[in-house]
């Protein structure tokens, strides 16, 4: 059975009275076999996570996650962050190509290729995301856009490697709108995703984690880690929210 997964993006939320909260609230959390939880903070606050976390003994179940890194291994790139640095604080997963760093920052998917291939090549494990906008499903494009958003990643790493990768799927329309997807359609484009990675390597289709993202919450988590293609979720809002990302971690 595939690593499920239930990852907390906070962006650009949080502070360090947060942390302390996060790490004593997950500490009597119950999981299921299987799941790993992955806290994504900002960055000045991954190092403080790692003590915290270790201080107070978050079991091996939990790991911290980046929100971003350059692709660059390191510099005259000011403002940017390398992949040593997330390793050498202790961190273990990281987000990669969030809609919101395509769209504000304008990162192309061969950027994020570049950004997948430098995280894996120090044992980074990416949290690639894909995810298509309101008015590419309006004209029937989702399919395209997905294509387009994952083979470049393939084509830079290959898909032999494609298995230490985890892809978030995030309707771009789903994100901060709390119109989530119907778990029927969220499955509908899982199902699609794991196929399009089936065509270049069944084995590898088969171990990929996928996760939802986009408006998941405690009340709707549950059926949609129901879904035979959903492996856990990548939260936003209601992962700052103690009690709530308690409940959406103990359903995956
Ligand atoms: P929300 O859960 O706030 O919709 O955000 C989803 C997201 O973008 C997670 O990366």
């Amino acid at each position: 059975t595939r690593q499920a997964i239930v990852a907390a993006n906070w962006k650009m939320n949080g502070s360090l009275a947060l942390i302390d909260e996060m790490v004593s609230g997950l500490k009597d959390v119950k999981l299921n076999h299987n799941v790993d939880v992955v806290v994504c903070p900002s960055t000045p606050y991954l190092a403080a996570f790692a003590q915290t976390a270790k201080h107070e003994g978050l079991s091996e179940s939990f790991h911290l996650g980046a929100q971003n890194v350059s692709e660059h291994e390191k510099g005259a790139y000011t403002g940017e962050v390398s992949t040593a640095m997330l390793q050498e604080v202790g961190t273990k997963y990281v987000i990669l190509g969030h809609s919101e760093r395509r769209r504000l920052y304008k990162e192309t998917s061969t950027q994020v290729a570049h950004k997948v291939k430098a995280a894996l090549e120090v044992g980074l494990k990416p949290i690639l995301c894909i995810g298509e906008s309101e008015a590419e499903r309006a004209t029937g494009q989702t399919q395209v856009v997905l294509f387009a958003q994952l083979q470049p990643v393939i084509d830079e790493i290959g898909i032999e490697k494609f298995k230490e990768v985890v892809i978030a799927y995030e309707p771009v329309w789903a994100i901060g709108t709390g119109k989530t997807a119907s778990p029927a359609m969220a499955q509908e484009t899982h199902e699609f995703i794991r196929q399009f990675l089936a065509n270049a390597d069944v084995e590898v289709a088969k171990k990929v984690p996928l996760l939802y993202g986009g408006s998941v919450n405690a009340a709707n988590c549950e059926e949609l880690f129901a879904q035979a293609d959903i492996d856990g979720g990548l939260i936003g809002g209601a992962s700052l929210k103690v009690d709530e990302f308690k409940v959406i971690c103990s359903a995956a």
